[in-house]
């Protein structure tokens, strides 16, 4: 490739943006950092500037910007520091932009996201928060602006190399009969129903193949991670629910699978490092050094499979259920669940009250279409209310 490509990192800071900025520095002829954001951690963003140079960096707000500003002033740096979600739109839909990590964690990464996609940038979709609430929309904004969207989850990333390369034409003219999702089972896999009442968020946050952000973990942890997936491959597959089989597979290494009408069944295996899905749609359709280590099958030696326990985990099942409603229920859900894992997180309810409140966020609210983003916007701020009044009323404390 003759010329260095542009890549904006929104949420450089998180789990995802590093391990981006890890592969983005092992190719300084392929690949610069053109702007980095993040919200909190101010210190780190920093120390990335100094080591990345980027055209930007952008910040929560002003104060923090003109702070950072001041600093990579001092440290000679070029850098210009925005704020806000429109700093955010700004350096994701930059004309000098080639490719977008879309790594911000939740809706807050919806707008962002959403520039990127409009602007017809290469969008690297981690943040799966933001195709859950926005689903139909999202996909249209990429069929008309003619972005390519290509998915970091390890899951979609794995499909996604599994499928044929026109699988945009449907699953059934591409001959597959069913998607298989795996799901390590998180750090819970093996507890009693009664033992989930007192696991703490350092618990679930002890994830035991991957490490990630605290909110991904809680989700992992609670199965609601593998909902989220079920609606985000329902629309970049455009896939029906009942096409979508979820598996535990403990060992994280056959990443998931897609089984064809003739019997053939294709999988992507390697180590649990999410470099190797980001390297793979950095570079796509090349493929690129990643700095992971080669998967040893024989240390490996087994790879087990077990069906999915709605009882203990009534996520998965309140994800399938909103997938197969449709409308604004993916958003309601995904908002209910932010709420929730939040206030797990501040050890406000128990582990086992995230699945009540967002049942009966959804019980309370039947789904309606959403056929703009200010619907998908307002049914996130009303399964907000709603989750915010279980935890006043104290009904799940
Ligand atoms: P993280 O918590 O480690 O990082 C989140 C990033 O988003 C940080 O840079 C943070 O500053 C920024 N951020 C947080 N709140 C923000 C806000 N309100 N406005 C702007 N920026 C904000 O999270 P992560 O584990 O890197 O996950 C990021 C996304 O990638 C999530 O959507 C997650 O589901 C997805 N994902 C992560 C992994 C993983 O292995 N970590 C795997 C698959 C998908
Ligand atoms: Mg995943």
């Amino acid at each position: 490739m003759s010329q260095v490509q542009q890549v904006t990192v929104l949420g450089a800071t998180g789990s995802i943006g590093l391990s981006t900025l890890d592969v983005i520095a092992r190719h300084p002829s392929r690949y610069q950092a053109f702007a980095l954001s993040a919200f909190t951690r101010m210190a780190e963003l920093e120390a990335l500037c100094i080591s990345h140079r980027p055209r930007f960096a952008v910040v929560a707000d002003g104060s923090a910007a003109r702070d950072l500003q001041a600093r990579l002033l001092h440290a000679g740096l070029a850098t210009r520091v925005l704020f806000g979600e429109a700093g955010l739109c700004e350096v994701a839909a930059h004309a000098e932009v080639d490719a977008v990590m879309a790594a911000i964690v939740g809706a807050a990464g919806l707008k962002p996201t959403l520039a990127a996609v409009e602007a017809g940038k290469k969008v690297l979709l981690a943040n799966k928060e933001a195709l859950v609430m926005s689903g139909a929309l999202f996909m249209r904004a990429v069929r008309e602006s003619g972005a390519v969207l290509l998915p970091i989850d390890s899951e979609h990333n794995a499909i996604f190399q599994c499928l044929p390369q026109d699988y945009a034409r449907g699953l059934q003219p591409v001959g597959v009969r069913r998607i298989l999702l795996t799901a390590s089972g998180g750090p819970f896999r093996e507890f009693a129903g009664d033992a989930l009442h007192a696991v703490t968020p350092e618990q679930a946050c002890a994830h035991p193949n991957w490490s990630m952000g605290r909110k991904i973990s809680v989700d992992s942890a609670s199965m609601m991670n593998k909902g989220l997936e079920l609606i985000e491959a329902c629309w970049l597959f455009d896939a029906r629910p009942q096409q979508v089989e979820v598996l535990i597979h403990p060992q994280s290494v056959i990443h998931s699978l897609v089984d064809y009408v003739d019997g053939s069944v294709l999988a992507q295996l390697g180590n649990p490092d999410m470099r190797t899905p980001i390297a793979h749609a950095l570079a796509w359709p090349q493929r690129i050094d990643s700095g992971v280590a080669a998967l040893d099958l024989l240390a490996v030696a087994r790879l087990d499979f077990q069906a999915p326990d709605d009882v203990r985990f009534p996520c998965l099942r309140l994800a399938r259920d909103a997938a197969e409603s449709g409308g604004s229920a993916p958003a309601m859900l995904n908002a209910a669940n932010e709420v929730a894992v939040a206030a797990f997180l501040e050890r406000r309810i128990r582990f086992t009250d995230i699945a009540r409140i967002i049942g009966g966020v959804l019980e309370a609210e039947p789904a309606v279409a959403v056929n703009c983003l200010d619907a998908v916007l307002e049914a996130d701020r009303r399964a907000r209310e709603l989750a915010g009044q279980w935890l006043n009323r104290g009904e799940v404390a």
